[in-house]
């Protein structure tokens, strides 16, 4: 049924382009397209990544001939939703939103669906809506393996593939755990991911949970604050370890909530060297990069924003071409009403050895961004 309205607002599309060619160019939403207007919602500018995001996605769809209307709701539900609702509005013929709180958005999207406006996902799963047609996201259980695969690798006792080394040491090693916000489907993957690989070396005693917060609900950060974050830590200091033993290592799910942590651990005399923990991160942000190559923090999983901009952006144009996107995964990500047909990209884990040709030949930074 949809197909065939898409196919009407691809003809509708073309007599628009046709119209286009005898008016003066003007330019509808932020974009210089003719093809009809694409909405993209994102969750907030206080991370990098969404501003590399959403830059990369309007460019994608510009380039497609589409014009686009990018918005950014500072993580505010409410805002996110009247921001869409306005997309719908101005006649946005198809929909990429990357969600606050994935389980919010389900009468707006049936107000989209209700104009057969297609939904794509970004990043992070949309939940509790049939409305959600694709979602284009990196393969996340895999990002939480590469997280502990990568703690681990700085403690000495795998590869950045969990392969356990030679003359490894034995430990017991402290380590803290750091989750993601509880209303993004990604922090559950994040943390499933990670668990898979270091539930079995708690289990036997290879690694030490001293605070005893060993469940997703105690580790969690909400809207993945790094203020939070560092503030929890501060706590688990001072709760277990201000009887002189050291943490080890932290697993954290995202560079922001690494940089709390980092402060945290500064505030309570630890300094970089030999009792400085390893510490996981998430995003390749810049400043996180940084304090990769300054030893402060050990690892972060890439994540090509470009790549996800394309497939997002490809999905789209595909479908309001009466295309079927390419997916490459149709188990995965059940949003509790259907299971989302997706495409997952490849995570990449980044220490220090890879800073370069991870980040810097791909084009992702230049060496002068990373102060190389
Ligand atoms: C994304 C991560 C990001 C986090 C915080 C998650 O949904 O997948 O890349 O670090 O949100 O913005």
């Amino acid at each position: 049924m949809k197909t065939k309205k898409f196919v009407l607002a691809t003809v509708a599309a073309g007599s628009m382009l046709a119209l286009a060619a005898c008016a003066p160019s003007s330019d509808s939403g932020s974009g210089g397209g003719d093809g009809g207007l694409i909405g993209v919602a994102m969750p907030t500018k206080s991370s990098e990544r969404w501003i590399q995001d959403g830059n990369a996605v309007k460019a994608a769809l510009e380039e497609q001939g589409y014009s686009v209307d990018l918005q950014y709701a500072e993580d505010d539900i409410p805002t996110q939703v009247s921001q869409i609702e306005n997309m719908i509005t101005k006649g946005a013929e198809a929909l990429i939103i990357a969600s606050i709180d994935g389980t919010t958005l389900s009468e707006v999207l049936q107000t989209a669906a209700d104009s057969d406006i297609p939904v794509i996902a970004y990043d992070r799963l949309i939940k509790g809506s049939e409305n959600v047609d694709y979602y284009a996201t990196f393969d996340n259980f895999l990002v939480g393996q590469q997280q502990a695969w990568t703690v681990l690798n700085g403690l000495g006792l795998t590869d950045l593939e969990g392969n356990a080394l030679d003359g490894a040491p034995e430990g017991p090693f402290n380590i803290e755990l750091f989750a993601g916000s509880l209303d993004d489907n990604n922090a559950f993957f994040f943390w499933d991911g990670a668990m898979d690989v270091l539930q079995p070396l708690i289990d036997d005693g290879t690694l030490v949970v001293k605070s005893g917060q060993t469940e997703i609900e105690q580790a969690a950060t909400l809207r993945w604050d790094g203020e939070t974050a560092q503030s929890r830590m501060e706590d688990l200091l001072t709760a277990n370890y201000s009887d002189g033993s050291k943490v080890d290592a932290v697993l954290s799910p995202y560079d922001g909530i690494s940089r709390g942590i980092i402060s945290a651990l500064t505030d309570a005399g630890y300094t970089v060297g030999d009792e400085w923990p390893i510490i996981s991160g998430q995003d390749a942000e810049v400043d996180s990069v940084k304090a990769i190559l300054s030893g402060e923090q050990y690892a972060t999983i890439f994540k090509d924003t470009r790549e996800l901009a394309k497939v997002a952006a490809g999905m789209a144009v595909a479908i309001l071409n009466g295309e079927e996107p390419e997916v490459n995964d149709t188990e995965t990500y059940d949003n509790d009403v259907k299971v989302v047909p997706s495409y997952l990209l490849a995570p990449v884990p980044v220490v220090k050895d890879n800073v370069e040709s991870a980040l810097v030949d791909t084009g992702y930074w230049t060496a002068e961004e990373l102060g190389l």
